[in-house]
């Protein structure tokens, strides 16, 4: 069964187990006593932005979308590797 989380007025949190067919919008919180509305969100999306969604979020796209890399880690890169040595770009402006 799904969870989800409840906020009172004075800012508690709370989570109650419901079936879909039977969620009621509102509760009693359990901490103050006073009445607590569902928030709209989906508790488990709480995590988002956390390091652990992070590091679920990159290992699932690793797993379709491999980063590519042009060199092996640790190897230095080629000595001029990257800069023209055409002398018309010498006179290019420089950004
Ligand atoms: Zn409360």
């Amino acid at each position: 069964m799904p969870t989800y989380t409840y906020g009172c007025d004075n800012s508690h949190r709370f989570d109650e187990v419901h079936t879909m067919s039977s969620v009621p919008d509102a509760s009693a919180c359990p901490d103050c006593g006073g009445p607590a509305r569902r928030r709209p969100a989906a508790p488990h999306l709480s995590a988002a932005g956390s390091s652990t969604y992070g590091l679920i979020d990159a290992a699932t796209k690793s797993a379709h979308e491999p980063q590519v890399v042009s060199s092996l880690p640790g190897t230095p890169r080629r000595p001029g590797a990257g800069v023209t040595r055409n002398p018309l770009h010498a006179k290019l402006p420089r950004h």
